[in-house]
């Protein structure tokens, strides 16, 4: 058995939305969210804007709180950590590596704050780790004199890789880490995160709204919509034999990839719901080409499948053969 170096169980998070104390509604980023990422693994997680994946990493991170539900890191709470501890364990890179860079910091500033942050070493050992993780992301050594601005969108993204890791985390929490970048420049990052997860046995969270990011990478795959993961198994099995019909719907919309297009145009009918006013029963169902108007609209779909679990009704490349034998007796 591997450990799960990182679970969520029953994550539910509430925000609180609107104008005046009476106006306020409820809106309900993550519902319910089952989760769990042995170690060395890496999770791909992909759903359309707004669908709460970047909620979901917050909270991974200890940002932000649960409405409800618990969150165990290396098998313990999260919050019996305390900040810097989790810190050491688990690093985010985010989507903009501009906007995460400090533009009056040096490279090599930037790259060894954690260090001094926790006063690990002294000012020459902290240079030389320096020096070594940026060989390691492939920063040329000049650059570490630079500033963020005299970099290109790849080289500062390989900054904050650097920085991410030069506190040896067991977990890299990555939000959209090339959705900024160009797309020659995308394939170069996500094989330096495939490198580096090899090589450092990193447990890895890569989020991304394009299936085609996380195809190479990524160990298991889980599809959000709405707040919830509606199917989640091992990458082959997702992009061989997807069963949700709307993780079959980004598979589509993603192959093949065009050069500039942020996000997947999905050939669906309705427009994502908001997570203020979601659809009764399935919250996929508006949408969803396999919509009966009676199950799909009133029931929502319990997780089913072993290893692989999803959440539909009538999912994709079963027989009626195999329905008949998943048919709950109503
Ligand atoms: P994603 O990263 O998948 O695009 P997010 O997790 O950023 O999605 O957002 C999920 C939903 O939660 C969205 O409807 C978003 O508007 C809402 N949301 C996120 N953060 C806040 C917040 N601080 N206050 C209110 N609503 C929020
Ligand atoms: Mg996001």
């Amino acid at each position: 058995m591997t450990e799960d170096v990182l679970s969520m169980r029953g994550v539910t998070r509430d925000y609180a939305v609107g104008g005046s104390f009476r106006k306020k509604r409820t809106l309900r980023a993550l519902r319910g969210i089952d989760l769990a990422v042995a170690r060395g693994r890496t999770l791909g997680l992909v759903g359309e804007s707004g669908c709460g994946k970047s909620t979901l990493a917050k909270i991974l991170l200890g940002v932000e709180n649960p409405s409800a539900g618990t969150v165990l890191v290396g098998g313990k709470p999260i919050e019996t950590y305390d900040r810097l501890e989790r810190a050491r364990l688990i690093q985010p890179v985010f989507q903009d590596p501009y906007s995460s860079l400090n533009p009056r910091m040096t490279v090599e500033r930037i790259i060894g704050a954690p260090l001094k942050v926790r006063g690990e070493g002294n000012a020459a050992s902290q240079r030389a780790r320096v020096q070594e993780i940026a060989g390691e992301v492939g920063l040329p050594h000049h650059l570490v004199e630079a500033y963020p601005s005299q970099l290109s969108g790849g080289q500062r993204q390989r900054v904050a890789i650097a920085r991410a890791l030069i506190g040896k985390p067991e977990i890299l929490i990555c939000d959209e880490p090339t959705s900024a970048l160009d797309v020659s420049v995308q394939s170069q990052i996500l094989n330096l995160l495939h490198r580096l997860k090899r090589e450092l046995n990193l447990t890895m969270i890569l989020i991304s709204h394009n299936l085609a990011v996380v195809n190479h990478l990524a160990d298991e795959v889980a599809v959000m919509y709405l707040g919830q993961i509606v199917e989640h198994g091992a990458s082959e099995a997702i992009f061989e034999r997807a069963h949700h019909p709307y993780s079959n719907a980004l598979l589509k919309a993603v192959l093949p990839p065009r050069a500039g297009s942020r996000l997947p145009e999905l050939g669906l009918q309705a427009d994502f719901p908001s997570p203020l006013n979601p659809p009764s029963g399935c919250a996929f169902h508006p949408r969803c080409p396999k919509n009966d108007g009676t199950l799909c609209v009133r029931v929502d779909p319990p997780a089913a499948g072993g290893s692989h679990v999803y959440r539909c009704h009538h999912p994709d490349h079963m027989s009626d053969a195999d329905m008949r034998v998943l048919e709950p007796s109503r």
